[in-house]
């Protein structure tokens, strides 16, 4: 290997693919082919050194490259028998950027560099096809003036259109060598009057001229944005390919093309892609002209002629080499290839980007083939990405008409009619009318409007909001703090990208992308197919951590336990307070202004909630299930001022003034720092008790029934004292003698915490004392570690991401350096005081694949997630502990 240049070709090449950080993945990959005997035009590649020395000097490039690139074209001169620029067979060759990563058209080339006034007679005289050679010289020096020179294009479309007109033409194919001749002439007058220089006529000087455009293309404003984007650190730099031209539009028997090894929407095991005959490759990116398929099967349903057909004894080599290199690079390979005069030449190879069912399709193919190692076809897999299965998503090629964008709250297409209220969005439902919810926020109070709804759409909130919260569980699609936005429901209206939609119009919201559309959009349901439960069986076989969820209703429940739920990891209780009945109750228990009413509201709470506990137990037959005391502050559930007050007041036949008292005595400035969780239950113990008595007689009840021994976990949230949780352990201890003691028999329960407040992490030794678990609770953890309201904070994080203050969202995936902080000291704290304490994580980052990576890095032994990101945990977990395993 010399020092800047490595050179391929003939069977032989100085790199391979494992080079990919010095010569590009393109560079790396062509280096690759070559050795594996396939036929790649020969070249060399400039490494990505000499891009970092060209920036760290003033854009001067390093003195042994010159000598070095001169020998580099000597041999590509044996090697092809043609001479660079001259001679009776030019040498012609493309010069091509190539990051690490790919940039997609971030970059610049140049092809057909070599022509000049006199190459160009020589080219025609070879091919046999001066119009070929005239067309070529042309392309080159439009290239060459706009991407080396910096000529603007528009001058260039003038003149081919005015040889276009002088001659009857009116396709580019209808121009002659003579046409293009005159093209030319009218190029190289357009080069001197705008830049006064000449094109340059020497090809040394057209070379250096390229590799210094491509090398200055890697700081041009849109590669620089793309990098920002993906993160690709600029240190990387570009490597550049100077490789022998092939040329695919040198009449009938050439063409140029694309393929995937499988088809990368399904994932079937089949040659997929296009090809242009007579083409050379911009033209297939241009879209000028209708690309034909490769196969016959692709070819089903169109008129355009396939490659199979049309070239058939080549076709057969591209799929053999299409094959050769899958196996290979063990991965489905997105291949760029020419055919010049009857003969394949090998382009590009490069990992094929695919969509969520065929990458699970191809994963789990190979793997059953033995090609990769199943470990190694878990690891392919996105786990964000199962969810695009998991709920129904906008058919891929139709038009959309964005009409507002919100955060992505919970994935999933749906359409329907915009209603303002949940009244409206039942009503609805029960005439058989699809709606989409659209509300400031969402309350308990909208339950029954979510439910009915086929989506819900608010103005307000962050992703984890209540409307977020609530519709994940349901697996609705759900797009919340669509901030720019603005409703007025009494005027049953809403105004949104200078459009004004009323009740009744139709909208599509996608959940997983945050926008909102105008009109009905066609969906596509998703399909669980036997890939996606083969590769859940083998994330479950690699797992260490169990995967619990967060759900309270059965529906919840049922649905967790079809997506492999090994336990209910959060059942919010008050989330039972939902339906009418429940809600009168809580109101009735809000208001009851003496004991005695109180306890005749709690005894009719208890059969509820006994019910509720009886059912969930059933449902999860013997598997962990943690209940969780009542957490919210009060007045959430007393009715909105107003209207609704007077309606709740008349319904339950008292002076609507008592509740209007009420709302204010229970009024707080900051409700999320308020009266809330465990505070709550000492405040109302008497609330805990009923709850207590119900899990345990729901308990016994379910045993009874199921013949599987239920341990519930009790669970206590918002702690932030030692002595709360000690104090409500207490009371729970003593209902649970008393049950026993009536029933005659043993309980065996655990009580256990949230740990969501940062005291609480510092204490955790001393909770422990009184806990038997703890559960991170990463939503308020969040919140009170960062001191940011988790309902309102979308406003400015998403400021903050836009300007790149920070990476990611703290509500979305754990700040391992902060909360995650608190998480782990109070994991060993706890561990310390009670080292058999069971861990867990209950927080919306339960389901995100980058916070379970670092749950596993703390020792937690569960995440619990809503139901639908059941599978994303699934495999998420099985990621992490094979990334622990790589790291011991
Ligand atoms: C939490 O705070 O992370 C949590 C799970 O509780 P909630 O979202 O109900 O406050
Ligand atoms: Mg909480």
């Amino acid at each position: 290997m010399t020092d800047w240049v490595h050179t391929f070709g003939g069977g032989k090449a100085d790199g391979t693919a494992r080079d990919r950080d010095r010569l590009g993945g393109k560079g790396a990959n062509l280096a690759e082919m070559a050795r594996l005997g396939l036929p790649v035009p020969p070249g060399f590649t400039i490494a990505t050194d000499v891009c970092r020395h060209f920036y760290a000097h003033g854009h001067a490039l390093p003195d042994t490259l010159k000598r070095e690139v001169e020998q580099a074209l000597d041999a590509l001169e044996r090697l092809t028998g043609k001479t660079f620029g001259g001679g009776e067979a030019p040498l012609l060759v493309s010069v091509r950027s190539g990051s690490r990563e790919s940039m997609p058209g971030m970059l610049d080339t140049v092809l057909n560099l070599g022509l000049n006034d006199r190459s160009v007679e020589a080219l025609a005289a070879v091919s046999g096809n001066p119009t070929f050679a005239y067309d070529s010289y042309r392309r080159f020096i439009q290239m060459y003036a706009s991407v080396v020179m910096g000529l603007d294009h528009a001058s260039f479309e003038e003149i081919i259109d005015r040889v276009k007109e002088e001659s009857g033409a009116i396709r580019d194919g209808d121009l002659t060598a003579d046409h293009w001749r005159a093209v030319i002439a009218g190029y190289k007058i357009a080069i001197v009057d705008e830049l006064d220089e000449e094109f340059p006529q020497n090809p040394g000087e057209q070379l250096w001229g390229a590799i210094k455009a491509v090398l200055k293309s890697w700081m041009n404003p849109r590669a620089v944005t793309f990098r920002a984007l993906h993160r690709i650190p600029e240190g990387w730099g570009t490597a550049v390919t100077v490789q022998a031209m092939v040329f695919g539009n040198m009449g009938e028997g050439s063409a140029t093309g694309v393929a995937f090894t499988r088809d990368p929407a399904t994932g079937e095991d089949s040659l997929y892609g296009e090809y242009l005959p007579n083409a050379q490759g911009e033209d297939v990116v241009a879209g000028l002209r209708t690309p034909h398929p490769l196969t016959k099967e692709q070819a089903d349903n169109s008129n355009l002629v396939a490659m199979e057909d049309a070239m058939p004894v080549t076709f057969q080599e591209l799929r053999d080499v299409a094959k050769r290199l899958e196996n290979h690079f063990r991965e489905m390979q997105d291949i760029e290839f020419t055919v010049e005069a009857g003969k394949l030449w090998m382009l590009q190879t490069r990992d094929g980007k695919r969509t969520a069912r065929a990458a699970i399709r191809i994963a789990v193919a190979m793997a059953e083939k033995g090609l990769i190692a199943k470990t190694e076809a878990l690891r392919r897999i996105d786990p964000a990405s199962l969810e695009q299965l998991l709920h129904p998503a906008i058919s891929p090629d139709v038009e959309r008409t964005v009409i507002g964008r919100g955060l992505a709250a919970s994935p999933g297409a749906a359409t329907g009619e915009i209603v303002f209220t949940s009244e409206e969005a039942v009503q609805a439902t029960s005439e058989g009318r699809r709606t989409i919810l659209v509300r400031p926020e969402t309350s308990p109070e909208d339950i029954h409007g979510m439910h009915a709804a086929e989506g819900i759409l608010t103005i307000h909130g962050g992703t984890t909001s209540h409307a977020a919260v609530v519709a994940r569980g349901m697996g609705k699609p759900c797009i919340s703090g669509a901030g720019t936005i603005r409703i007025n429901a009494d005027k049953g209206i809403m105004l949104t990208g200078g459009r004004t939609l009323r009740g009744g119009d139709v909208i599509t919201i996608d959940g997983t992308s945050g926008e909102v559309l105008l009109g009905a959009l066609p969906t596509v349901q998703p399909e669980l197919s036997g890939d996606f439960g083969t590769l859940m069986e083998w994330a479950d076989e690699i797992r260490r951590m169990k995967v619990r969820a967060n759900a309270e209703t059965p529906e919840d429940a049922l649905t967790a336990r079809g997506f492999g739920a090994e336990g209910v990891g959060l059942c919010r209780t008050e989330r039972m307070f939902n339906d009418e009945e429940r809600l009168r109750a809580m109101r009735a228990f809000i208001l009851a202004d003496n004991e005695t009413s109180r306890d005749e509201v709690l005894a009719s709470m208890l059969v509820m909630q006994k019910a509720d506990f009886l059912e969930m137990f059933e449902i999860m037959r013997g598997l962990p299930v943690t209940i969780r005391l009542f957490d919210p502050p009060l007045h959430e559930f007393l009715p909105r001022p107003g209207r609704e007050t007077e309606q709740v007041a008349e319904a339950m036949e008292i002076d609507p003034d008592r509740i209007r008292q009420k709302a204010e005595d229970l009024h707080e400035i900051n409700p999320m720092l308020g009266n809330r969780g465990v505070r709550l239950a000492v405040c109302y113990p008497e609330f805990v008790d009923m709850q207590a008595r119900a899990i345990f007689q729901a308990v016994l009840e379910a045993g009874e029934k199921t013949g599987e021994k239920v341990v519930p976990e009790i669970m206590v949230p918002l702690v932030a004292y030692e002595r709360e949780l000690k104090f409500i352990k207490d009371r729970i201890d003593i209902v649970a003698e008393a049950v026993m003691k009536e029933w005659d028999t043993k309980i065996d329960y655990l009580v256990g915490t949230m740990i969501e407040l940062p005291r609480a992490a510092i204490r955790a030794d001393k909770i422990a004392e009184s806990s038997e678990f703890f559960s991170f609770g990463t939503n308020d953890l969040t919140q009170s570690t960062f001191g940011i309201s988790r309902d309102d904070a979308g406003l400015y994080l998403n400021e903050y991401l836009r300007k790149g203050v920070i990476d990611r969202d703290p509500f979305i995936t754990i700040d391992v350096d902060g909360v995650g902080e608190f998480m782990q000291m109070a994991a060993e704290r706890g561990q310390r005081t009670r080292p058999d304490i069971t861990l867990g994580i209950c927080g919306e980052h339960g389901g995100d694949p980058a916070s379970i990576a670092f749950c596993e890095t703390i020792g937690l032994h569960y995440v619990s997630c809503s139901p639908y990101r059941v599978p994303v945990a699934r495999l998420a977990a099985a990621q992490a502990t094979l990334a622990m395993r790589a790291q011991q």
